[in-house]
């Protein structure tokens, strides 16, 4: 069974912050912050406009839930996000495994499909009870990181060059 949303609600727990949870814990606590620099990315503008061209038939397209869960396409038994590429496929996995979990709150049961229209792939995802579980110690360590009143330090991977934040962190 489901635990509360209380804390879900009250950190604002949108499905880019648990993305950046399984990205970079640095990464989360600064977007938290209000320090946003991804819209001056070119891939993620890239991302958006691969989103908003892919799948221009669909009927239900761009779901907003409470202002925290904003699913790219809703179908009958699936949700969909729609992804550049496959790198970090962690992090986008955890993503629409919390939209499923977010949803399965309110009593809907869907599965999820990650779309690579780029790459002409896709991939689904299913909320298992591991997930689940993976998804609750997510949510109490995002609520201990985002309190902290200072960002954890910045630890160089190999994906930080393509990060918004590289100049900030490293220049
Ligand atoms: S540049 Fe690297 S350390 Fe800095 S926020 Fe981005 S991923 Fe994290």
């Amino acid at each position: 069974m489901i635990k509360t949303f209380e804390s879900v609600d009250s950190l604002h727990l949108t499905g880019v912050k648990i993305n950046y949870f399984f990205v970079c814990k640095r990464k989360l606590w600064l977007f938290d912050r209000g320090i946003q620099m991804e819209q001056e990315s070119d891939r993620v503008l890239l991302g958006k406009l691969l989103d908003e061209s892919s799948y221009p038939r669909r009927k239900k397209r761009r779901i907003t839930i409470n202002d925290l869960i904003a699913i790219d396409i809703v179908d009958e038994d699936s949700i969909r996000e729609v992804k550049y590429s496959q790198a970090l496929e962690k992090a986008s996995i955890m993503q629409i495994g919390y939209y499923l979990y977010y949803l399965r709150s309110l009593g809907i049961e869907k599965k999820g499909i990650l779309s690579y229209p780029k790459l002409r792939k896709s991939k689904e995802v299913i909320l298992t009870e591991e997930m689940v579980c993976e998804l609750e110690d997510a949510i109490k360590e995002i609520e201990k990181l985002i309190s902290q009143p200072s960002p954890p330090e910045a630890v160089r991977k190999p994906y930080c060059k393509k990060c918004a934040y590289f100049e900030f962190c490293f220049g």
